[in-house]
């Protein structure tokens, strides 16, 4: 398959005409070819009207239809082969063996929401039956969630394929029955017209409305912001930057119809280093936390960016082995340049305020856009007067904060902002202390893991990636994991609705076979 540097608006390719762009291999600083030509309002039109006139055929195709579509985009992807990947990794500076994994996990998103789909769960059928007899009498009520309407989709620049074009808000979207409008992240153009052309196809090929998917090129300040604000659009998916996500939710207020957005933003994932544990593995947590830390040159938004534990000698030993573990740590390749850059002064500024100490350094970078992993420590108290240190630092770097008691590992964990994961260190002796933290995790965190690491996010029934802001704009649903769905559907109730006129899974006959909840109890199908 080519890449030509077109958009795709439903079944057409389209060159922008509002300038070029192309994509830079941050390994080199090379631009790589063809040019993109960006696209302007006139393609954000296009799209989106596509999509409304698409809306309301794609929703009510069948579950089968829906599930195999997903199978479709997942097979082309994988048929890609080579190409996409090699393409992918000089667009991004990820290596080859990540970028398998990516794909791995990318066609393995859209066959989850394939059995989401065909399960029906999400749909919480739901049946009161009318209680003529009952003073007052109580009307035969059935509730099903239907697709929100046209989703705009942000690609994210650390995850190529799993957060972009068909990745999981995409794939959850479609799943729900709303036609998608995918905003390209600009460092991989190339990368996103490959996926797009193959959900093109797949559209084409099962048979569904053009306007069910199309791909916009184009800088976010102009095509980013007319996607939002267009009135076909009914939610938004978003994973990036802080300042970026706050833009979109601000722009989405401002519309006629405010629309939810979901953003997932910034995170630094703290881990709690229980006594016990600390006593009993050091220098164990000290090297696999400093694999954790570097794992993707730092840019995963899991990536654990704050550690607490009690000062003295087994904070000490844990400090060491991390430095002697980072010490070995080569510089690796960033995605973008701006992200880059942006590291380079993050960890400047961190390097710079008072109270803070640098411990240790990964491997000097060498090659353009390469990034020195870097670990910080500091005290409770200035870690509780300091804003910023809670500010994220998007890459290799994490800061140690040394507490003198239980109280103040309480005060940090209080003190925190919203995140996406919190880690405990523990032992069977430090389960008393981790009682008391857990009231506090469960109110920062979307997800709480026991003596693992929290990069590497299973995408399953029972994942949860999301937490309070500013890990994300909404704390009440997850971008990965099969719950993402719920994002893309709203729940309606159909009242006294005549037999002929019910959709499918509210028919007394449940055709679709689903489990439903009728008079407040679950039957299965
Ligand atoms: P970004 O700058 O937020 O951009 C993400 C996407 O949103 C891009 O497509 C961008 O379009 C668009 N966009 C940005 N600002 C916009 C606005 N005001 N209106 C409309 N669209 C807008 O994120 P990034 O390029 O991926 O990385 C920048 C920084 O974000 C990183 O250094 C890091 O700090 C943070 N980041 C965090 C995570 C995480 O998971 N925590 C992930 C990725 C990035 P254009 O590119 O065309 O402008």
């Amino acid at each position: 398959m080519n890449i030509t540097g077109e958009m795709l608006i439903g079944q057409s390719a389209v060159r922008g005409t509002e300038g070029a762009l192309r994509a830079i291999n941050p390994a080199t600083n090379e631009k790589i070819g063809p040019d993109f030509g960006a696209g302007g309002t006139s393609e954000v039109e296009r799209a989106c009207v596509l999509a409304q006139q698409a809306f309301d055929t794609y929703r009510e195709t069948t579950p089968e239809q829906r599930a195999q579509f997903l199978e479709e985009i997942a097979n082309g992807i994988l048929a890609l082969g080579p190409a996409l990947i090699e393409r992918a990794s000089q667009e991004s500076g990820l290596p080859t063996a990540r970028l398998e994994g990516e794909r791995g996990r990318t066609v393995g998103q859209l066959r989850l929401f394939a059995s989401v789909v065909r399960s029906g769960q999400y749909l919480t059928a739901t049946i009161d039956p009318a209680l003529p007899e009952r003073t007052p009498p109580r009307s035969d009520l059935r509730l099903r969630k239907i697709a929100i309407g046209p989703v705009a989709v942000f690609g994210a620049s650390n995850f190529p394929l799993a957060f972009s074009v068909a990745g999981g808000d995409t794939a959850a979207a479609l799943a729900a029955g709303c036609p998608v409008v995918v905003k390209a992240h600009s460092a991989h153009p190339g990368t996103s017209e490959l996926v797009g052309r193959v959900i093109q196809q797949a559209v084409a090929s099962c048979k569904l409305p053009e306007g069910v998917f199309s791909l916009i090129i184009g800088n976010g300040n102009v095509v980013g912001q007319a996607l939002v604000s267009h009135p076909a659009i009914k939610a938004v998916g978003f994973t990036g930057s802080r300042q970026g996500g706050l833009a979109l939710m601000r722009a989405a207020a401002q519309r006629r119809e405010p629309i939810p957005v979901y953003a997932e933003m910034s995170s630094i994932n703290p881990m709690f280093l229980l006594p016990h544990a600390l006593a009993a593995r050091a220098t164990q947590i000290g090297s696999a936390f400093v694999d954790s830390l570097t794992m993707g040159v730092g840019q995963f938004c899991t990536n654990p960016g704050l550690v607490i534990g009690l000062a003295g000698d087994h904070l000490v030993q844990f400090q060491e082995a991390a430095q002697k573990a980072l010490q070995a740590k080569a510089a690796g390749t960033m995605l973008t340049p701006g992200i880059h850059s942006a590291y380079v002064d993050g960890v400047e500024r961190m390097g710079k305020i008072a109270g803070v100490d640098t411990l240790g350094h990964g491997l000097a970078a060498t090659a353009p856009c390469a990034a020195q992993a870097v670990l910080f420590s500091t005290d409770a108290a200035t870690f509780l007067a300091t804003e910023q240190l809670e500010d994220e630092i998007f890459g290799p770097s994490s800061l140690i904060v040394a507490c003198r008691n239980e109280e103040e590992v309480l005060a940090v964990a209080e003190h925190l902002a919203g995140q996406l994961t919190a880690t405990l260190q523990i032992e069977n002796d430090d389960h008393a202390f981790a009682r008391k933290l857990l009231p506090t995790l469960e109110r920062k965190a979307g997800r709480i893991l026991v003596n693992g690491y929290p990069t590497g996010v299973e995408v399953s029934h029972a994942m949860v990636h999301g937490g309070p802001f500013p890990a994300t704009s909404d704390s009440r649903s997850t971008s990965v994991g099969a719950s993402a769905i719920d994002r893309f559907v709203r729940p309606v109730c159909y009242q006294d609705i005549p037999a002929g006129l019910l959709p499918p899974a509210l028919q007394e006959d449940n055709p679709l076979n689903l489990a439903r909840t009728v008079n407040g109890e679950l039957r299965l199908a």
